[in-house]
């Protein structure tokens, strides 16, 4: 069966950049010093990783913030684990810490993405106690590879991109809309987003149940206001459904090429095989949806879960064209 992907036109762009603009806004980071404040230089130690780790598998790394004038070390500083990208460092959501009593500080190295990873942990300009400043400065890199745990298959220059994508170092929140969802949706959903972060190195957050049908032209086009939207429906509710696709995903608002919200919505009368593997499985067709709204397109290679036809993913998983995709759109194509 076919599936296929809108493109839903940034027609609302003029008026949404301010008001989205006003949601990105950070607050500021820590302000830097007083006059006449001792400045501490520091020296930020790190230990190494053994080369290869299994997806998700927790590989410590620690080391010790020493202020280098007088050798002491300094507890109470703010630490941040931070990822070599193609265009610069980044800062993956909740990679911070602060050290301990001796200066300490322990994290785990990035393992839950594939790929050779090169990360460092920075101290950033901070102040340490009432007159004191931190002046910024970062551990040796250090490098970790997390290898692809199944045989992906076919080419890796299978993919093309959008063109938008979600910005990797901030949470990108989801939510399901239940409403005819089978019973294990959730889960579903779940493994396939998973899937996902293991190959671009995202970060998806639950944001809990909505009432939205993303595409189906109701409020907001049935997408949430931030992240990914996910619902079951017929074909009465998504036009796009009617033409013999089972599954429909894509983008919503983008802001300057930055996805801001996207959708999937999969045929509720469809009989789906179960599983993730073969021909026509629900679980195939997320990650296909899933692609789709994350900014992948279609695809000539068959062995791609991103080719058009469902004809089932060799591995039940995303295949090394998707994963090429993927990592372009992810961590290591750095922040937005
Ligand atoms: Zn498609």
């Amino acid at each position: 069966m076919p599936r296929r992907r809108t493109t839903y036109a940034a027609a609302v762009l003029a008026t949404l950049v301010p008001l989205v603009s006003g949601l990105l806004v950070e607050p500021p980071r820590a302000a830097v010093a007083a006059v006449g404040a001792t400045q501490h230089r520091v020296a930020v130690s790190l230990t190494a990783v053994s080369g290869r780790v299994r997806l998700n598998r927790h590989a410590g790394i620690s080391g010790t913030v020493t202020d280098v004038g007088t050798g002491q070390p300094l507890p109470r500083v703010r630490v941040t684990l931070q990822l070599r990208s193609r265009h610069g460092w980044a800062t993956p959501p909740g990679a911070t810490g602060l050290t301990g009593p001796g200066g300490r500080f322990a994290m785990s190295a990035p393992t839950y993405f594939y790929g050779r990873h090169s990360f460092r942990v920075l101290v950033s300009a901070q102040t340490n106690g009432r007159d004191a400043v931190v002046v910024p400065a970062a551990s040796p890199v250090r490098s970790v590879n997390v290898p692809v745990p199944y045989p992906a298959a076919g080419r890796a220059g299978a993919r093309r991109l959008s063109g938008s994508r979600f910005d990797p170092c901030t949470p990108i929140p989801y939510r399901i809309n239940y409403a005819g969802a089978p019973r294990n949706a959730r889960h579903l959903v779940t493994v396939a987003l998973a899937k996902a972060r293991a190959a671009s190195g995202l970060t998806f957050v639950y944001a809990g149940s909505y009432s939205g049908v993303p595409f189906s032209g109701r409020h907001n086009n049935g997408l949430p206001a931030r992240g990914i939207g996910f619902a079951w429906a017929t074909s009465r509710q998504v036009s796009g459904l009617a033409s013999g696709a089972v599954g429909f995903g894509g983008g919503g608002w983008a802001v300057n090429d930055q996805q801001i919200t996207s959708g999937v919505v999969i045929d509720r009368t469809y009989h789906f095989h179960k599983g993730w593997t073969g021909p026509n499985s629900i679980g195939g067709l997320l990650l296909h949806e899933l692609g789709h709204a994350l900014g992948l397109e279609h695809v000539k290679d068959r062995h791609q879960v991103m080719y058009p036809l469902d004809v089932g993913a060799p591995s039940g998983n995303y295949n090394r064209g998707d994963i090429s995709a993927l990592q372009r759109i992810g961590l290591d194509a750095g922040c937005l």
